[in-house]
């Protein structure tokens, strides 16, 4: 354990975005950070289709790239669009696009939110955050190394136990790391949720399925294909029971696809082929969107479920946090995984910026629930809203959503107008947050009262 006045030590699980973006912003605040990932090597290349699949950065997860001074890196690996184009996607053949509306983003509300709209392989996302996180600082730059703080990440270093009370985690190989706090950035089926759920006697089985799925692939070079500009848009195909989305990935001319269905007979992760055929699930639809399928490589499926319900991110011991998909888990594909993964390890290091006293740790770390859980509630309300309004059935409700998009269409208005005004609201105050100014407020409003944090009350 850290004495008062020198960096805290902390293990971080998992080096993915959340696992990253918190070892950056945690050795930014002048901690030693060690992250141990149980994959040999990074971002899982290698096991998912061209490495290539899709990490959608809206602005609010932009300016935390920004400023980390990664703009120049990101814009280089990544494809931009305008908004989004809809189209119907019904049963049976249909011989040219039925097209619904178009919804281009606001340039006053992207200004505003101070950032602009990135999509890069999940791959470089990865590459470029682990890079980052362990860049020698430099000494000459006014935010030049804090103060001795050390980092290293450890591939093919697997936890199979989390001892919240010790602090430690123990490793497949069996050697045991202890630190002042652990941070669990493991995802959905990670061994430091599976710890917490444990305390609270509640099991993964209480996941509930859904009866929805979402299946993935990439296009390879989708140049070739005309009729539809896929690299503009993004576009979405409004079915009964489906909803298909294409957007551009990456400077290489790819093409993400995504459906979410009612079809779930396959089950698998992130980083499985599955040997699944998205030809196998597209039923028929349009000619356009069949030619594109035609050339994607192998689908992954992951099931989509509602997470059980765990009530507390951090141990009883106060020790052990967990952030990212291992706390807040978003149906697969959502537009915000990554970004309130990249917001809640930017929260986590401002607000030990503040503090090197081990006494505090469980403090902070229920403030970073306490502050980040209402809006990651929020955020998971707003992905399923979006997933039911795609996938909608056959009948009146189906009906009207379609009539009411024509007729927007037809006024020359975007889609998110009208009765879906709502849907445009929540994508201003979702894109417009700063996870840095959150953090501030919080040590402002709370943090600051207490007699050994690092700066003065003010
Ligand atoms: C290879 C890959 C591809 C993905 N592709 C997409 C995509 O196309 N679209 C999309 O919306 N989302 C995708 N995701 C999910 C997306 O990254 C997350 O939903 C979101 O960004 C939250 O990230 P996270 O860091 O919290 O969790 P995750 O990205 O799930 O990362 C968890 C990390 O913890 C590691 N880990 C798990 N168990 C252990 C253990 N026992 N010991 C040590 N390390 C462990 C995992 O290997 C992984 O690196 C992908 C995830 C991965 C890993």
């Amino acid at each position: 354990m850290s004495d008062l006045n020198s960096a805290l030590n902390f293990i971080i699980v998992g080096a993915s975005v959340s696992g990253l973006a918190s070892a950056i912003a945690l050795r930014s605040a002048g901690h030693n950070v060690l992250v141990l990932e149980k994959d040999p090597q990074l971002g899982g290349i290698g096991s998912i289709p061209n490495g290539s699949s899709c990490a959608q950065i809206p602005p609010n997860a932009c300016k935390i790239l920004v400023d980390w001074g990664l703009e120049e890196e990101i814009k280089a690996k990544s494809a931009s669009i305008a908004g989004f184009s809809l189209y119907s996607y019904p049963g049976g053949q249909v011989p040219s696009p039925d097209h619904l509306g178009i919804n281009r983003y606001d340039p006053e509300m992207l200004t505003e939110a101070r950032g602009g709209y990135m999509q890069l392989a999940h791959r470089d996302l990865i590459r470029i955050l682990h890079d980052r996180a362990l860049k020698p600082y430099d000494l000459d730059q006014p935010n030049g190394e804090p103060s001795g703080s050390r980092i290293s990440v450890i591939f093919g270093a697997e936890v199979v136990n989390v001892d919240c009370d010790a602090c430690s985690v123990t490793l497949r190989s069996g050697e045991i790391h202890t630190a002042d706090a652990i941070i669990g950035a493991d995802g959905a089926n990670g061994p430091v949720r599976r710890a917490l759920m444990e305390e609270e006697d509640t099991s993964p089985e209480s996941d509930v399925p859904t009866g929805m799925a979402a299946y993935s692939a990439i296009v390879p070079n989708a140049l070739a294909l005309d009729g539809i500009d896929w690299f503009t848009w993004s576009t979405l195909w409004l079915g009964p029971n489906r909803g298909l989305r294409t957007f551009p990935v990456g400077k290489e001319n790819d093409v993400s696809l995504m459906m979410y269905t009612t079809d779930s007979s396959h089950d698998g992760t992130w980083t499985e082929e599955a040997e699944i055929k998205f030809t196998d699930v597209l039923g028929d639809c349009d000619q356009h969107i069949q030619k594109m399928v035609a050339l994607a490589g192998p689908a992954t499926c992951v099931q989509i479920k509602e997470p059980g319900d765990l009530e507390c991110w951090v141990s009883e011991s106060g020790r052990v946090l967990i952030l990212g998909d291992a706390a807040h888990p978003l149906p697969p594909g959502s537009l915000h995984s990554y970004s309130i993964s990249l917001e809640d390890g930017l929260f986590i290091g401002k607000i030990f910026s503040h503090t090197r006293n081990t006494d505090r740790v469980p403090e902070f770390l229920r403030a970073f629930q306490e502050h980040r859980e209402p809006r990651c509630t929020r955020i998971r309300q707003i992905e399923k809203e979006y997933i039911f309004y795609i996938t909608l059935p056959e009948g009146e409700m189906q009906a009207a959503r379609d009539a009411s998009l024509r007729e927007r269409h037809a006024a020359g208005e975007n889609a998110l107008g009208g009765d879906l005004q709502q849907m445009a609201e929540d994508l201003r105050m979702v894109f417009g947050y700063d996870a840095a100014d959150d953090a501030d407020e919080w040590w402002v409003t709370w943090g600051r009262y207490h007699r050994s944090s690092v700066s003065s009350p003010g």
